[in-house]
């Protein structure tokens, strides 16, 4: 089947002719939705079960599209990837998301969601460092999240540029813990300030008992290397009081709040567990 042309495929399989077509309009789509300003950032708080406070914001990118609605990241961001937009736009949310964590009086910390060609591009860093240079922010309040699979490939020059970024006072987080590939090697590569564990497995946490062994030994592995631990994906109570009980101290999720714009954010505080 290798050998047949693509026109020939798509006969047999005419719904992949029609999702390519799709996926194509998509990206053709992304190409202006920057110059058209139909990007906006949402916040989703970080919150501290222990001391019942907001500790900070996770930037969370949506497409608001006049033709598609509003779109969602899983649905762009691999195709962004693809096309190698990822690079001005990932630019576009550092420097918006930063300069909306300067206004924060609070001071919480924000984070932004890298990806991989992101972290491969030369502009990474002077885009940082000018975001940070303009507003003035602490940048021990930025926080740059990268999964594992990032590191990956072309491990030796990614763990160098996290070291750089470290260096220039920014803490780093190893996001969707779990779900990729060999965890517990780039745990030794990489001095990681904090381990997010994914909500896969807080999930069904009050009664999976895999999933409660997972997420205690995660929490133990990285307290002894001293980085600290977020569970993602919180929706209920139960799933809290578990987690409380455990000693995990810091959480995100729906229980706490949606993703919310900024204008939200700023007349909607505090977010607190008990609305
Ligand atoms: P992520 O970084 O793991 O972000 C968390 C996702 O889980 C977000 O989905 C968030 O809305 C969702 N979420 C939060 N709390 C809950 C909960 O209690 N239950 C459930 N079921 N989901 C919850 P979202 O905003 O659709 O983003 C999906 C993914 O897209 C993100 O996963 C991240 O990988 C990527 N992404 C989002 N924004 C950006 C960005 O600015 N840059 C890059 N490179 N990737 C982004
Ligand atoms: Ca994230
Ligand atoms: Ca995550
Ligand atoms: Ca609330």
């Amino acid at each position: 089947a290798k050998a047949l042309g693509r026109g020939t495929f798509a006969e047999f399989e005419p719904w992949l002719e029609e999702r390519d077509r799709e996926r194509a309009q998509l990206e053709a789509d992304l190409k202006t939705a920057i110059q058209n300003d139909e990007f906006t950032l949402h916040y989703q708080p970080l919150y501290d079960i222990a001391q019942r406070r907001t500790l900070g914001f996770e930037t969370l990118v949506r497409w608001q599209s006049p033709i598609w609605g509003v779109v969602m990241p899983g649905e762009f961001i691999s195709l962004a990837e693809d096309s190698g937009l990822i690079v001005s736009l990932g630019e576009w949310i550092i420097r918006n998301a930063i300069e909306e964590a300067a206004s924060w009086e609070e001071k919480e910390t924000v984070a932004i969601n890298l990806s991989p060609l992101q972290m491969r591009s030369p502009r990474l860093i002077p885009t940082l460092a000018e975001a940070i240079c303009t507003t003035g922010i602490d940048p021990a309040r930025i926080e740059l999240e990268i999964t594992e699979n990032m590191l990956m490939h072309d491990s030796e020059r990614n763990v160098a540029m996290l070291h750089e970024l470290r260096d220039m006072g920014m803490r780093i987080s190893l996001d969707d813990f779990g779900t990729g590939y060999s965890s517990l090697n780039y745990l030794r590569s990489f001095p990681f300030d904090k381990i997010k564990i994914d909500k896969c497995f807080v999930e069904d946490i009050e009664d999976r008992e895999d999933c409660q062994a997972i997420v205690r030994a995660v929490m133990h592995l990285a307290g002894a290397l001293g980085m600290s631990t977020v569970a993602e994906g919180v929706e209920r109570k139960s799933q809290l009081e578990w987690l409380r009980a455990e000693g995990i101290t810091q959480i995100q999720g729906y229980l706490i709040s949606y993703p919310v714009n900024a204008e939200e954010l700023s007349d909607g505080r505090p977010f607190n567990e008990d609305r």
